[in-house]
């Protein structure tokens, strides 16, 4: 069996195949290095605050094997329960977030809503004097928190390894060996491999692997960017969301202020990013904490999004006959690895989608039948 992409989802896939399923004859192939793409990229929030049926259950589970994972697989990913706090600024957000934190404790998760004083209580240099989008309240999760993400890359990596997976880096994955219909193998720069099973977990690289197949999937790849200013004194509790624009921060072990925001907007296979959503981003940060109007920022990056048309992931087979596809994970993908992996194990293994990720299926783009969290419509810029 193999599985392509050594991500997070493609690690944690194969981790599972051979924890839960005694499924260890696996080859994880990734054409870069361990965890050099979204995985290590990412601004490492982790939350299950999800509104509707087909999401909130998967997020979750997922939040619940982040409590147990550093003991699981015993390596130390800096799981942090530091909190996650969606600032509203109108009377309609207030409502949309009571809703959802209610949607939340119905599927078993934590949810808080806080009025503007206990946001002020817990951040005090946020701008509540002369704001153009005056904080009224916030959601706040207490069980959302940052994970180490590369830290997660290789705690999967060494637990599938020690049992018995073999991870080939350096080696792409260029073509799809697929007779009447089912996938019998696969061509990489390093020789061609049989296989009786492929499961796809290439996040950006999605639509690229899915034309080796002959495929049209419902997913753009675009442009996200991540920063970190210079060190600074503790400042930041947890991991703070603007609701008047999009933006999101916490702040590191080392002091760092970790932030993004949008996509930047175009269709694109470079991991870079272009200075108007640089911009955007600072200004959305002025707007929520002035103050940081006078740090420095230290680095920034961009990485590949798969985006999907709903705003969704998929977990599904695809018209080839054993051929499994695990994409579509737009923003949020890294919160979702663990369930996202035991997820896909559970379908690779046993044929069947798992009761959790039963809504990811592929043919609800032609169905009809969209998760459209945000309900925003196929616009991958407002997901
Ligand atoms: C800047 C940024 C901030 C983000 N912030 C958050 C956040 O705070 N919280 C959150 O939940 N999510 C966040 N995300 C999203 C999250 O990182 C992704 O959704 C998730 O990591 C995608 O899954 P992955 O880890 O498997 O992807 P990747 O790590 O990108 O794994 C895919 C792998 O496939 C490999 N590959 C591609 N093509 C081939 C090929 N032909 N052959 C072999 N291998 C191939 C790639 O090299 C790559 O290693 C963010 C993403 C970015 C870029």
């Amino acid at each position: 069996m193999v599985v392509v992409g050594a991500g997070g989802h493609g690690l944690a896939t194969a981790y599972y195949l051979a924890k839960n399923h005694g499924i260890s004859n696996v080859a994880l192939i990734e054409k870069g290095w361990l965890g050099g793409g979204n995985v290590g990229r990412n601004t490492t929030i982790i939350r299950s605050n999800y509104l509707l049926p087909g999401n909130e259950a998967f997020y979750e589970q997922s939040l619940k094997l982040w409590e147990g994972l550093e003991q699981d697989f015993n390596y130390n990913a800096m799981v942090s329960q530091r909190g996650v706090l969606n600032l509203y600024h109108s009377d309609a957000q207030r409502d949309a977030y009571a809703r959802r934190g209610n949607a939340m404790r119905l599927h078993g998760a934590d949810a808080e809503l806080l009025d503007r004083n206990a946001v002020k209580a817990m951040a005090p240099f946020l701008n509540f004097d002369d704001a153009r989008f005056p904080i009224q309240g916030g959601l706040l999760q207490r069980r959302g928190g940052t994970a180490r993400h590369d830290a997660v890359a290789w705690g999967f990596a060494r637990g599938a390894s020690d049992r018995g997976v073999d991870i080939i880096e350096n080696c792409e994955v260029v073509g799809l060996a697929i007779e009447d219909g089912r996938v019998v193998g696969l061509k990489t720069t390093r020789g061609d491999i049989k296989a009786k099973k492929v499961g796809l977990a290439v996040a950006g690289a999605t639509s690229q692997l899915g034309a080796m197949a002959g495929l049209r999937l419902p997913i753009e790849s675009h442009v996200l960017q991540a920063f970190v200013s210079e060190g600074l004194k503790p400042l930041v509790p947890g991991v703070i969301t603007f609701g008047a624009g999009h933006f999101y921060v916490s702040q590191s072990d080392k002091g760092g202020l970790v932030f993004g925001g949008d996509i930047d907007g175009y269709n694109s296979y470079a991991r870079r990013g272009n200075l108007p959503v640089v911009e955007d981003v600072c200004e959305s940060g002025m707007a929520l904490m002035p103050m940081i109007g006078r740090v420095r920022l230290l680095r920034s990056w961009g990485g590949l999004m798969d985006m999907s048309m709903d705003g969704s992931p998929i977990i599904d087979r695809t018209p080839v006959e054993n051929l499994f596809l695990n994409c579509g994970w737009c923003y949020g993908g890294f919160k979702a690895t663990p369930a996202s992996g035991w997820c896909f194990a559970h379908l690779i293994a046993t044929g069947q989608s798992h009761p959790n990720a039963a809504a990811y299926r592929l043919d609800r783009f032609a169905s009809g039948a969209v998760i459209d969290e945000k309900g925003a419509g196929a616009q991958p810029n407002l997901h």
